[in-house]
C-alpha cells in the first residue's frame, strides 16, 4: 500500500491508520461510526463530491475495490450478504461532500425487517447533527485495529493487482 499521512474525505481528515485498501484512484477505510459490525466506506482519492462527477477510470476503479472488500469481508466476518448504498447528495442523505460506498455485512436476523437497515441508516445521518456527536465516535485506536486486521487480508492477495 502506498504511503500517506492522512487523506481528505470531504470535509473530514482521515488518518492513514483508517484506511485498509489504496489502488491507484480509491481507499476503503473503517468508519468511525459503523451502523452495523463490519461497515466500512470506499471512496475515490480525488475529493468529488458527486457520483456524476466522476472520471469512467474513478467509476470503474471504486467498484472493483467496493468488490473486492465485499469479497474478503464474506469470509473474513462469515457474513453471507451485503448491503451495498451510496447516499448522492443531499437530498438522499449524503452528508460527507466526497463520493463513498458504504459496505454493510449482513446476516440472517440482524434487523426485524430485512429493509430496517435503511431506518438505521438514517437514523445513524441524524446522529451527525447532533451536539456532540464525537461522543459517538470510535476511537483512533479502536479504528486502527481494524484496519489492521483487514489491511492482513488484502496486503497477501491482491495489493499488486489494484496498486
Ligand atoms: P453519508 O451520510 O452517506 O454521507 O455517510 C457518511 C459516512 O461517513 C457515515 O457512515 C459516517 O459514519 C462516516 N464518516 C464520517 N466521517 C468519518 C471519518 N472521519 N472517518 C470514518 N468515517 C467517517
Amino acid at each position: 500500500m502506498s504511503s500517506a499521512s492522512c487523506y481528505t474525505f470531504g470535509q473530514y481528515v482521515l488518518k492513514a491508520s483508517q484506511v485498509f485498501i489504496r489502488s491507484r484512484l480509491s481507499i476503503a477505510f473503517v468508519n468511525r461510526k459503523p451502523v452495523v459490525p463490519g461497515h466500512v466506506l470506499v471512496s475515490p482519492i480525488r475529493v468529488v463530491h458527486r457520483f456524476r462527477d466522476m472520471t469512467i477510470e474513478e467509476v470503474s476503479d471504486l467498484f472493483l475495490v467496493s468488490q473486492l472488500v465485499s469479497m474478503e469481508i464474506q469470509t473474513h466476518h462469515l457474513c453471507p450478504s451485503f448491503t451495498l448504498s451510496m447516499q448522492d447528495g443531499k437530498e438522499a442523505g449524503q452528508t460527507v461532500h466526497h463520493v463513498h460506498v458504504h459496505i454493510l455485512p449482513r446476516k440472517a436476523g440482524d434487523f426485524q425487517n430485512n429493509d430496517d437497515i435503511y431506518t438505521e441508516i438514517e437514523k445513524h445521518n441524524d446522529s451527525l447533527h447532533l451536539d456532540n456527536p464525537g461522543d459517538q465516535w470510535r476511537s483512533d485506536e479502536e479504528m486502527a485495529e481494524e484496519a489492521s486486521i483487514l489491511r492482513k487480508l488484502f496486503d497477501k492477495k491482491y495489493t499488486q493487482n489494484i496498486e
